[in-house]
Formats: C-alpha cells, structure tokens, sequence
C-alpha cells in the first residue's frame, strides 16, 4: 500500500438509532496523515460518526474500511479520547492509573509490566502531564486532564488519534496549546478531530468534515459559502492561521 491510499474509506454510510436517521448516504476518505476537524451542530451526528469508524456501532448500510478491513478488525490502530472526560472527574484514580489503561490492549490478562510503565511515561512526557502522574484526576484543571486523556490514547502507540470534542471544557488558552500537542502528533500520525467550535480549525488542521446527517468533506481548512449553505446553524467565530478570520452571524433556528 502506498502512502496515496486512503487509511479510512466510508461508502454510502447510513445509521439510525430506532429507525431515527442519524446519518445519510456519506462518502468520503481519509489519507494517512490526515488531520481532519469533523464540526457540525449538537446532535448533527458526529460522535455517531466516530463510534462507526472505531466499529463500536455497524451500519444500517454502506461500509467503512480501514486500510481495507472492517473497523472492528482495526481497532488496535486507533487511539480514542472520548467525549465528556471531564465529566466523572471524581473517580479516585491517579493520572498514572488512568494512561496505564491505555495499555490494556497490550497487556491482555498479564498484570503490569516495566514496559507498560515506560510508555505511559513516555506518553505523559508527550502531553506535558508527568509531572502529576501520582495526583487524582480531580485536581487537575479541564485541560491537563483532556491531555492526560490524550496520553491515555498514546500509551496504545495508535497509527490513528481520534478525540470526540476534546476542548469542550477547556479555556482559550488551554485550547491553544492543545492544538499545538495535536499538530505534533500529525507528524507521525492521522489525527481526526471532533467539535462543534470552529476555532479548532487552527493552522494545524488540514481539512474539515462539516456533519449535520449529511456531510461534506473540505479539503482545506477554511470555511466556505458550502459549509454554510448547507444549514450549518451555528454562530460561528472563526479563527484561521491564530488569526479571527471571518466571523459568520447566526443563521437563525433549524
Ligand atoms: P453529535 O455528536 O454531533 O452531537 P450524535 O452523534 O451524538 O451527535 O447524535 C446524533 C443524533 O443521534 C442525535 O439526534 C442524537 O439524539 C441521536 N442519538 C445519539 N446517540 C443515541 C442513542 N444511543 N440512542 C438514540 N439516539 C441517539
Ligand atoms: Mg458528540
């Protein structure tokens, strides 16, 4: 396989939850070194899109490959941060305890190995959160726990991060800087980013996914007259290359 073939190929994808439409007839795919923003409103159908990919819910029909197997049988290559961490922050666990968890899948049934340490520093080294390996998770400020999730992710050595809404409960400058660890990671792997805030689409991001049931794939990190027209309903404040770029009104109410 060369580095032109897609790593992810979605086919006429559709979804329903109890005959409820969540996704319609998508196709698009993602190239290896990716760093995809996939945005759209609440409920627009993103992280169901995201639980698709990962093979934790199947088609009604259509497909999705990754390097041309199913997603179930590729689950080892993702990295996943879900969304709302920051919500069940009062679990008494350490962040050590946490990113160890993030080598499970490694692990299988044999208890903790030095190896399995040693990449949950390394991974930790990465995000910037070594420093609090033996603190709880709750006295940790939204961000550092985000990236605390992140190196979670990284402990399993993905070929692809996925993070469903990573910045939700984090500050602007919290924000900032998780795009940047973000953008380092893209060096050497596909990063796919879920949130309904385009200020993720920084320099960093390389194309962007707008989802609302449909979705349309922009092969470049800028907002277009199409993302609009297409009844993305949000207010939206841009900002492009560190830059307030373009600010849109709201559309008024879908
Ligand atoms: P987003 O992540 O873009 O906010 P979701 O993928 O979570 O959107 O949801 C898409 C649609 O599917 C919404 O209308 C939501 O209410 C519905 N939905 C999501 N999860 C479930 C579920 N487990 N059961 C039933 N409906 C769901
Ligand atoms: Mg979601």
């Amino acid at each position: 396989m060369t580095n032109n073939d897609p790593i992810i190929q979605v086919r006429d994808l559709s979804f329903s939850y109890s005959g409820e439409p969540a996704l319609s007839n998508i196709s698009f795919d993602i190239a290896e070194k990716e760093f995809l923003a996939i945005i759209g409103p609440n409920g627009g159908g993103k992280s169901t899109l995201v639980k698709l990919m990962l093979g934790l819910l199947e088609p009604d029909s259509g497909r999705i490959t990754i390097h041309g197997r199913s997603p179930r049988k590729m689950a080892h290559l993702f990295g996943y941060v879900p969304q709302d961490v920051n919500i069940n922050i009062h679990f008494p666990v350490s962040v050590m305890d946490v990113v160890l968890m993030g080598r499970l899948r490694h692990r299988g049934r044999r208890g903790i190995h030095r190896e399995d340490r040693q990449k949950a520093m390394e991974s930790m080294q990465m995000m910037g959160v070594a420093g609090f390996k033996n603190r709880t998770i709750k006295d940790l400020s939204a961000g550092q726990r985000e990236r605390v999730f992140i190196a979670r992710a990284l402990a399993a050595d993905p070929e692809i991060l996925i993070l469903d809404e990573p910045t939700a409960s984090v500050d602007t400058g919290g924000k900032t800087e998780l795009y940047h660890l973000l953008g380092k990671l893209n060096e050497t792997k596909t990063v796919i980013v879920v949130s309904h805030d385009l200020m993720i689409i920084s320099s960093y991001v390389k194309s962007v996914a707008c989802v609302n049931r449909s979705l349309h794939y922009h092969h470049h990190n800028e907002i277009t007259e199409t993302m609009i027209e297409m009844g993305y309903q949000c207010p939206v404040e841009l900002i492009a290359h560190g830059q307030p770029h373009r600010i849109l009104k709201t559309h008024g109410d879908r």
